[in-house]
């Protein structure tokens, strides 16, 4: 998982796993990991909505208790702040849940039956 938090190959922790931003390689380029067999779909996607909400909305809560400030300004700072960290999680929780399934030998890793 840590592996995959840093965007690396679930197997030899050297490779990339990500290819451009969300696309996983295919294999990987330091070992030859097939990496293709992942079926992360909409994981990252759920987790990331996870983490930013409960994280935000009571940072919400208490800068406006304790702050009060203009709702424009409010409203700029939070709509940046979840972007900025949603775009940050998102990669690297894609990159846990594809090792997840490799460590679990999940959708085919592991080799014994290969596609879906
Ligand atoms: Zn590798």
């Amino acid at each position: 998982m840590w592996n995959g938090w840093r965007k690396r190959c679930p197997n030899c922790g050297k490779g990339a796993l990500l290819n451009g931003y969300l696309k996983v390689s295919d294999q990987c380029t330091q070992c030859g990991q097939d990496l293709h067999h992942h079926r992360a779909d909409d994981g990252p996607a759920y987790l990331t909505i996870l983490i930013v909400g409960h994280l935000m909305a009571p940072l919400l809560h208490i800068v406006f208790v304790a702050f009060r400030p203009h709702p424009l300004v409010l409203a700029g700072v939070f709509c940046v702040g979840c972007l900025a960290l949603s775009l940050y999680l998102l990669p690297r929780l894609k990159g846990v849940i594809v090792a997840i399934q490799w460590s679990r030998r999940m959708h085919g890793f592991g080799g014994l039956h290969d596609g879906a």
